[in-house]
């Protein structure tokens, strides 16, 4: 039998795997190398990935984020995003001549290649995702007219298809996989020969990181998330954390968000940190329960993770050749 809190010791339940995937590994080191290859100004079209730690460490070397190519100025390099974007950005950014570095993560080039083989063959996809996430709208950008996004489970009674026995669902690579399953359920309520694709979409690293929370979830009072508002699966997570059983679950970007008054009452606390998240972070976080009397730390494994993804391949060919030549000074 579990003893009542007042009577465990301050514990802390660490996750694993947590923290950077493959997909931002590449994306972040992408932008690494390129500076140190051809110098700052280098211009990045969106964050890189969603994490302001990052974002704030890459702006320090040099890297310029945009919203869109048309603040990189003609002729100039720029690097698009781990979460991938549509092809009419990739024309704008030929059409201004301007480099590209594409560091869009494999597995979501993978729901793209998806998207363009179900619309070449007539289907209507149904793409599982939040509106306005940026992933989203690169993905629905492959086949504008054949593409129907569905925002989770109460958006499915919205659906029009043309045919229903020509229809497929993909997702965005960082949902629940659990609220993913509801909706694919409520879609074949409406379209019982909807077909699935024909590998997971969503991606490897949510899959893992919500498996390792939904097995602490149960016995942690608290947990707590280290990652940042605009990251999709370090957000899912929380709610992961809550499905499970959790006391409570809070994102934080780092240390010094958490609330002092989140450990009242609390013996057990759950750390995990988003796909985004770089280790020193959930570090300052296991500093600070350590200041606070949870100096007991036991690892929950849910899966080993040995995936590695190569650079992209502009940036291999000019790592291969020689040395960019030193700017003409004004
Ligand atoms: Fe790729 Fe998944 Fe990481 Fe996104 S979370 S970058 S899809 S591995």
């Amino acid at each position: 039998m579990t003893a009542p809190t007042s009577q465990r010791g301050k514990r802390v339940l660490l996750a694993a795997p947590r923290g950077v995937c493959a997909g931002v590994d590449r994306a972040i080191q992408t932008v690494e190398l390129a500076l140190e290859r051809y110098g700052s100004p280098l211009y990045v079209r969106h964050e890189i990935v969603h994490n302001q730690h990052v974002i704030k460490a890459l702006e320090k070397k040099g890297a310029i984020f945009v919203n869109e190519t048309d603040e990189v100025p003609d002729g100039h390099t720029v690097i698009f995003s781990a979460h991938g974007v549509a092809p009419v950005v990739h024309a704008e950014a030929a059409r201004r001549n301007l480099t590209v570095i594409d560091a869009t993560c494999p597995l979501v080039t993978k729901v793209h290649k998806e998207a363009v083989r179900y619309a070449k063959e007539d289907f209507d996809i149904l793409l599982i995702g939040h509106e306005g996430h940026e992933e989203v709208i690169g993905t629905s950008g492959e086949a504008p007219d054949h593409i129907t996004l569905v925002d989770g489970p109460d958006d499915v009674k919205n659906v029009e298809v043309r045919d229903p026995d020509k229809v497929v669902w993909l997702s965005q690579t960082t949902l629940s996989v659990d609220e993913t399953m509801e909706t694919v359920g409520a879609l074949k309520g409406r379209f019982p020969n909807l077909l699935s694709p024909p590998s997971d979409d969503i991606c490897y690293a949510s899959q893992n990181r919500q498996v390792a929370v939904k097995q602490m979830g149960a016995d942690a009072d608290l947990v707590i998330v280290v990652g940042s508002k605009n990251s999709s699966n370090s957000v899912r997570l929380v709610e992961v954390a809550l499905g499970a059983g959790a006391g409570a679950a809070h994102l934080v970007d780092g240390a010094e968000e958490i609330d002092e008054s989140w450990l009242q009452g609390v013996s057990t606390v759950g750390l995990t940190s988003g796909a985004s998240v770089p280790k020193v972070l959930v570090h300052g976080v296991l500093d600070w329960l350590a200041q606070r009397g949870y100096e007991d730390v036991e690892t929950v494994k849910a899966a080993e993770e040995s995936i590695t993804f190569s650079l992209p391949k502009e940036l291999r060919r000019d790592l291969r050749a020689e040395p960019a030549a030193p700017k003409s000074l004004p």
